[in-house]
């Protein structure tokens, strides 16, 4: 019992951490005990500001006190009944997520990649289906440089030698196209083409944003040629870009969104596909499931995670503060930084060099971003953050760059 209470220290945590652990990750060395809102605080009792937000997962804030009310009095009813029962949250959470993305029809599930997976099946099975696919030949479009998961099909379409070697053979039937070249998925798609699977902005890849009408031309040419539009909104859905949903930025109304992170507020793996009746339709009882996808408990945090989202506006929250705090970012000049992106609050600090050394000097300072693809940092912080924090990020940035 004494092991499991005690809180050991920094040096401590991570020697234990890399002596039973596999090393599937580089963390920044900082080991947190416990976080609130947009602060998070390391077993040393130091205070940083979360710039990452677990990738978007706690756009709501650490330990959203609402959401955390929530999970307690919805795990003192009932956790997990499987879908062999039917339970009283799921039906609630359905309608609540298509209400929200104005949508017919949600598969939950739990990680994004597992969601990532289940749109993956039903465009290929709508595309045998409804499309008309000859059997066993449907082929989905995506982009260089995406990031939907980890699993062994989605690693199999990725363009990161880092994500994909020694883990093939790999599962055909993906074509991948350039990001941001409209003209190339036109040409990529063929009658056997069931959808085109893409992140309005690739935030893995580096917050790689398309040139203006990408998106909107990709809905048209997918329109034209019945070919599913498939948004991985996972990371920049639910506020993240100054609007609800990503595509919303050109008006695009994809066939279906892929929801997860900031679905369940940061308290547990909740996902889900949401789409059109005749896309989702196509699946019948036994053709795909979850143990948990759907439990009770994950469907209360989430509909409470999403009520946050809505009733603290934190929306427009990240469209107005970000609209502001990428104005400051640009202010900083600095020979290092080549490029300052973004939309709402998700912004990339491009580098002329790798961005870790420059990370490490922010948590030194008591700010906590990470590196993506090397050389930018993305600063992506709780939409609940607050105005004056901002600016003292923007003072810590300063001082990180010497500006
Ligand atoms: C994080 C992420 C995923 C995978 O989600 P997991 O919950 O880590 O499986 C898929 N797509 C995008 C765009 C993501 O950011």
């Amino acid at each position: 019992m004494t092991r499991l209470a005690a809180v050991g220290s920094t040096g401590e945590m991570i020697g234990l951490e890399d002596r039973w652990g596999a090393h599937n990750y580089h963390p920044l060395p900082v080991v947190v005990a416990r976080a609130e809102g947009p602060w998070v605080y390391d077993v040393d009792g130091n205070r940083y500001l979360d710039c990452l937000s677990a990738y978007s997962a706690v756009n709501q804030g650490h330990c959203h006190p609402r959401i955390l009310r929530a999970l307690r009095s919805q795990a003192e009813r009932v956790t997990l009944t499987s879908r062999a029962y039917r339970n009283d949250q799921l039906p609630l959470f359905c309608r609540d997520v298509a209400e929200l993305c104005g949508m017919e029809m949600v598969l939950p599930m739990n990680s994004g990649a597992e969601a990532v997976e289940t749109a993956i099946k039903a465009a290929r099975r709508w595309g045998y289906m409804r499309k008309g696919i000859p059997s066993g030949r449907a082929e989905i479009v995506v982009c260089e440089n995406n990031f939907h998961g980890r699993t062994t099909t989605i690693v199999g379409f990725s363009s990161d030698p880092g994500s994909r070697e020694g883990f093939g053979p790999f599962a055909p039937g993906f074509r991948s196209v350039p990001f941001g070249d409209a003209a190339a998925l036109a040409q990529a798609i063929t009658p056997d083409t069931c959808a085109f699977l893409v992140e309005p902005i690739q935030c893995e890849a580096g917050i790689l944003m398309p040139p203006e009408g990408y998106l909107a031309e990709a809905a048209a040419i997918c329109r034209d040629r019945n070919v599913l539009l498939i948004a991985d909104e996972i990371q920049t859905g639910l506020g993240r870009t100054g609007t609800l949903f990503a595509c919303e930025h050109e008006g695009v109304r994809p066939d279906a969104y892929v929801l997860g992170k900031a679905l369940s507020g940061g308290f547990y793996p909740v996902s889900a596909v949401v789409s059109r009746r005749d896309v989702l339709g196509v699946f019948d009882p036994g053709s795909h499931g979850s143990t948990f996808g759907g439990n009770p408990l994950g469907c209360a945090v989430a509909r409470e995670a999403l009520r946050v989202i809505v009733e603290e506006r934190l929306v427009a929250r990240s469209a107005e503060l970000g609209g502001w705090f990428l104005r400051q970012l640009r202010r900083i000049s600095h020979p290092e930084i080549i490029g300052i992106r973004g939309r709402g609050l998700l912004a990339g600090i491009e580098l002329r060099n790798p961005a870790r050394p420059r990370c490490e000097r922010l948590q030194e300072l008591g700010m906590l971003c990470k590196e993506t693809h090397d050389r930018v940092i993305r600063i992506a912080p709780p939409l609940v953050i607050e105005r004056a924090d901002l600016e003292w990020a923007l003072g810590r940035l300063r001082v990180a760059f010497g500006a």
